[in-house]
This record gives C-alpha cells, structure tokens and sequence, in this order.
C-alpha cells in the first residue's frame, strides 16, 4: 500500500510511527530542510483538558507506543489577571519542547522513524491523492480543509514571542490575561530550565502590524525586563472541521479540525489523531469515527472559547478567582475531576446557536 504524508509536524510523524510499526512505509513529505521550526518555543500539555485522562504521556505510549521526554513535569501555574495573581499547584501536565534541538518532540520522534522524510519539498495533497491510495494532510494549517469544503470555523491568531533569559523554575509557567494587550487571547512564559524561557504573546482577530504595539504594552503592564534573546512572530491556526476523511484524503493534527481554539492547545490531538489516520489505513478502519472524540472535544472547546469572547477584564478576574478559591482549587487542580465536563453543558445551551451543526455529542470517554 503506498502512502503519502504532508507534512513532519507531531502529527504527520506520529502517524509516520503508526504506519510503520503495522509495515507500512509511507513517503514523508516536508517544505523545510530538516523537521521543526527554526525557533523553539515551549508547548504545555495540560492534563485538565484531557481528563479523564490522568497521564497523556502514559496514554500516548500505552495506546500509540510513542514515547519522548518531556523538558518537565508540569507542577505550578501561576494566573494573572488585572487584579489578582493566582498559584495553582498539583500534576498538571507536562511541558514539551517545540523546535529543531535534540530535545524538541519532532526531533525525539523523528529519531525513531525508519523511513527518511523528503526535505525541500512542498507537496500538494491533491496531486498526491492521484499517485498514493492514501494521503494524510498534516501540514498544521486549514487551506486543505477550506479547500474542500470541510472548514467549519477558524478562530486564527497572531503569537509574538521571545526566548528570554533570566532565572526560572523549571516546573512552572505563567498566564496572563488582560484585554488591553492580549484581546481575548493570553500571554504565557514557559520554561526550558534554570535559565532559558520561551514568552508569548498569543492575540486572536488582530492585524499582523499591531501585534509589535500591544507587545510593547504587555511588557509594559506586566513589567517584564528578562534579557531578550531572540523574538519570533507565527501565525496560529485552530478550527473546526465537519469532516476528516474525503476519499482517500485523511485530515489530522491542526489539518483535521483538532487545535483547540479555546486556548490554542493541540499537541496531544495531533499526536492522537496522526497515529489514528495511521492506524485506520493499516486497518481499513473508520477514521471519521477513531477520531470523533478528538473532533468533539474541539467542539467543546470552541464554545468554551465562545463563552470567553464575551468577558471583559472584571469578568476573566472574578472567573480566575473563582477557580482558585482553596476549597474549589483543591476539587479542580487535586482531583481528576472533570470541570469541562461538567461546566460545558451550561455553556452549550448558550453558545449553541452560534455553531448549529457542530457535533456536541457525548464528551470522551
Ligand atoms: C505559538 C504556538 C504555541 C502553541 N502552544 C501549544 C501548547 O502549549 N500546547 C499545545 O497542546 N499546543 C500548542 N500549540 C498548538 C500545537 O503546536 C499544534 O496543535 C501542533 O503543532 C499541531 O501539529 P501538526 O502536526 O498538525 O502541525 P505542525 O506542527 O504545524 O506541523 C506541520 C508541518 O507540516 C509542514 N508543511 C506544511 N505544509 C506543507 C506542505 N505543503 N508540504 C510539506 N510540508 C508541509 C510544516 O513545515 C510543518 O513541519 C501551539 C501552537 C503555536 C503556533
């Protein structure tokens, strides 16, 4: 069987990892020289997003057998709002380096592929569907789903970043809220180590030329003065799509509808949803529905984020201080308990009509 890969992001090589272990060599295909992008940043896998999953690395590797170190465990968070600055503690996920370096997830997992990826080669899906039974569209953007008419929103933002130097604990990062400079987007510092951090500025809706002022502006409210060693802008795709699979064409990763446009997280969806397009062609399985947990858990998160787009500065504080007061932080952030089950049906009747014909279905199981 010959199949073809857009792609040598997390999902196009989790799916690769798949393919491979059931004999089967795909061609890989990736538009720059070598897998990852130029600038690292660092990803959070956040456990309370996936419960009731309570290990997404245990998870990947029992039911994908994909393995790679994370830089840390996730143990602290720490919120700031206009008013209040929140800690919350506990096992919280884990953060992933992003990048070219050895440590990066693409690089660990490349490392493991027997197939060698074809580099400098920017492939087009929709000729490839012509020459391979299989094509997976990994290329972590939306043009092949608008393309076939499968797009059902985009929620896009601009993320300016830095990598700072300066002393951190290795365990933590920070959010920060603040519609004078984020929108309804965040920013968020996360650590490589001691020494090194990756400092984003994630804006939903907003013009490329203004995302310098209200960086300028968050640095300026939060007061932040690390050394700057290195600034990257990237354009952020998340969104839904109806469908995952036209013919012998199959969506994953941010192709497929997975990236959450609540808070842009998508690496564990990506990784999940490449080794299930994997695993559908080895097994002649139904990939529309391996991966229909995936696309409702993007659902939900969509009106989660919908919800989020009618809070102005008060709100977001009193909402962080809500999930913060002791006896709720200990239910939340102690427990596996399931906030987003459990908040999300009030928050559908509302946000609904604005997405009629999502899936809303049952959550994960
Ligand atoms: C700044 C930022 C911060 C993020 N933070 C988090 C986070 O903290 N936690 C989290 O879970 N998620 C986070 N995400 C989302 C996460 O990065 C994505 O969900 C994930 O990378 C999706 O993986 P993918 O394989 O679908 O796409 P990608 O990682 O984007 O990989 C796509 C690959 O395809 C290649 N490609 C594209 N088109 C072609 C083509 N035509 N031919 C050949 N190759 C092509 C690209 O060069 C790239 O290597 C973040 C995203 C951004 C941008």
């Amino acid at each position: 069987m010959r199949v073809a890969i857009v792609g040598a992001g997390p999902g196009g090589l989790a799916c690769a990892l798949e393919l491979e272990r059931r004999g089967i060599y795909p061609d890989i295909f990736e538009r720059s020289n070598r897998v990852g992008h130029p600038i690292s940043r660092v990803e959070v896998l956040l456990q309370l997003f996936e419960r009731p999953l309570k290990n997404q690395l245990h998870y990947l590797l029992k039911n994908y057998a994909l393995e790679f170190q994370p830089l840390s465990p996730l143990r602290r968070v720490v919120m700031h709002t206009t008013r209040h600055n929140a800690t919350v503690r506990g096992n919280l996920g884990f953060l992933v380096e992003r990048g070219q370096s050895e440590e990066a997830i693409e690089v660990q997992l490349s490392r493991k592929l027997r197939t060698r990826i074809k580099f400098d080669l920017e492939a087009d899906y929709r000729a490839l569907a012509g020459e391979y039974d299989f094509v997976v569209v990994a290329e972590g953007n939306h043009q092949a789903a608008r393309d076939l008419h499968v797009l059902e929103t985009s929620f896009d933002a601009w993320v300016k970043g830095a990598i700072v130097l300066g002393r951190f604990a290795p365990d933590s990062s920070s959010i920060y809220f603040n519609t004078d400079y984020a929108g309804h987007g965040f920013a968020c510092l996360s650590p490589f180590n001691r020494n090194r951090a990756a400092l984003l500025l994630i804006v939903p809706k907003v013009a490329r030329s203004r995302v310098n002022e209200l960086w300028n502006r968050f640095m300026h409210m939060e007061n932040i003065n690390f050394e700057i060693a290195e600034n990257f802008e990237i354009y952020q795709s998340t969104g839904l799509t109806s469908r995952r699979q036209l013919d012998n064409i199959l969506l994953t990763g941010t192709s497929g509808g997975f990236t959450d446009s609540f808070l842009g997280l998508g690496l564990f969806a990506a990784l999940a949803g490449g080794a299930l397009a994997g695993r559908a062609i080895a097994e002649g399985l139904d990939y529309e529905r391996l991966t229909a947990p995936l696309s409702i858990q993007a659902g939900r998160m969509a009106v989660f984020r919908r919800a989020f787009n009618t809070l102005d500065n008060s709100d977001i504080d009193r909402l962080v201080n809500a999930i913060t007061l002791p006896g709720i932080k200990k239910v939340i952030y102690n427990t596996n308990f399931n906030i987003i089950g459990m908040l999300y049906p009030f928050l559908e009747k509302r946000f609904r009509k604005l997405h009629p014909s999502l899936q809303y279905s049952s959550p994960r199981k």
